[in-house]
């Protein structure tokens, strides 16, 4: 039984937080209120001592996040909802905000108003059936959460919800969308076609906001771009052939960097903190990290707040050793080439194409990281991850380790049961302890 008496102060200053949070976002929305909340958070984040945080780069990371999203929320003429896989590096070149919607739906999850817009999407019809990150943003923008965007940016590659559900924000705002077509592979002919349509794209953007794009404008965020990739590879590099040294619950927050700063001069400093830190680390012989099983993990983790990260990582000993959202598959830009080598940026996702693509991927990363086994967490309605979940079992299989399924919703805590992970992560760490 947990009711109040049985919860720590902690807990009930956090559930008064929460609820706080809840009514501030849900009774009364003000996108002024929201603004001034991320600025309070980032003082409050730049005054919190450093050992709150994993590492020192972890409150970089959340100093910057916060920063930027100030900026979003403040600079409304200048904000844009991009889709997870958008390239965002034009969109800073266009001296514009890009923010993910996608992240807007992982917030909500971390503020715990996840169940009352999804509530009030499934009063508006909106199926079950569909990926609960669409539907938590769809119900944030019906709530008024987010500033008006100058126009929305996405793309067809990786999850095929993106159309509707970017057409129904497109529609609530009267904002125009601007949707790219992104070939199911890569070859001469894909490359030439996408190329043109980033082009057109980019000049779409110049008659949308009245500026021309400068050359020194794409330079600057192909610059930073490219010393964030350069930071984030290395920091895949590192994390091979070494003890652990990072936990994954914190690697996850890199989806920031190369979904959201991409392009910035924010993505560049934090990519390069978290490369310098664990370089330090591992010549420092850093071994702080009890992880005696090396895990990948593969789709991402649930943002409500929960356990289940803490379970595998803290309480019975296994690490993430790497997150597959997190590996590096493209060059650097190239100035002389810009929409080419955009192009090639986004037909080089392991999501592009069959599923070959993606096991591929995996292959590299148990030989590369050692694994000793892989978790794949299934988000209820995504269709991209899902579907692929027994061919993967079966590629894992033939590396003789063990492969666990989660199946949930990685932002609707709804259904979400500690006990049932608990036991099924303990039984997996026996069967990689047995081999
Ligand atoms: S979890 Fe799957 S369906 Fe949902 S947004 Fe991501 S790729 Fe799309």
């Amino acid at each position: 039984m947990a009711g109040p008496a049985a919860l720590g102060d902690r807990s009930l200053r956090k559930m008064g937080l929460q609820e706080n949070l809840k009514r501030i976002l849900l009774e009364n929305p003000s996108v002024k209120k929201i603004a001034r909340g991320t600025l309070l958070t980032m003082l409050q984040t730049a005054l919190t001592s450093g050992n709150r945080y994993s590492s020192i780069s972890q409150k970089k990371l959340r100093l910057h996040s916060f920063g930027h999203a100030w900026r979003f929320f403040r600079n409304s003429g200048r904000s844009v909802f991009t889709s997870l896989f958008a390239p965002v590096e034009l969109v800073f070149a266009h001296d514009l905000l890009p923010f993910p919607l996608e992240s807007f739906s992982g917030f909500a999850a971390a503020s715990g108003i996840v169940p009352d817009l999804l509530t009030e999407t499934e009063k508006r019809w909106l199926s079950t059936d569909f990926c609960a990150f669409h539907r938590t943003f769809i119900g944030i923008t019906h709530y008024g959460l987010l500033p008006n965007p100058k126009f929305l940016l996405a793309t067809s590659h990786v999850c095929d919800g993106v159309l509707k559900s970017f057409s129904e924000v497109s529609r609530l705002y009267s904002s125009p969308l601007l949707f790219i077509n992104t070939p199911y592979r890569k070859s001469r002919e894909a490359l030439k076609y996408l190329s043109g349509q980033l082009k057109r794209i980019s000049e779409e953007i110049e008659v949308l906001t009245g500026k021309r794009l400068r050359k020194s404008a794409l330079e600057k965020a192909f610059f930073y771009a490219n010393r964030s990739s350069r930071a984030l590879r290395e920091i895949g590099e590192l994390r091979q052939n070494s003890n652990p040294l990072m936990y994954g619950d914190e690697g996850f927050g890199f989806l920031f960097l190369w979904a959201v700063l991409m392009g910035s001069r924010s993505g560049a400093i934090v990519a390069e903190s978290y490369r310098d830190e664990l370089r330090r680390r591992r010549e420092s012989s850093f071994n702080e990290i009890d992880g005696r099983k090396r895990v990948l993990w593969l789709h991402l983790k649930p943002y409500f707040e929960n356990r289940l990260l803490s379970i595998l990582e803290r309480d019975i000993g296994a690490v993430i050793i790497a997150e597959e959202i997190n590996q590096q598959t493209w060059e650097d830009l190239d100035m002389r080439r810009p929409w080419e080598s955009l192009a090639h940026k986004l037909l080089d996702q392991v999501w592009v194409g069959g599923v070959d693509n993606r096991i591929a991927n995996i292959k590299r990363s148990i030989e590369k990281y050692e694994v000793d086994g892989v978790i794949h967490f299934s988000h209820w309605g995504c269709k991209q991850s899902n579907g692929a979940v027994r061919i993967i079992r079966d590629a894992v299989n033939e590396y003789g380790i063990p492969f666990l399924d989660l199946d949930g919703d990685l932002v609707d805590p709804r259904n979400y049961s500690e006990a049932q992970y608990r036991t099924r992560l303990e039984g997996f760490m026996e069967m990689m302890e047995g081999r």
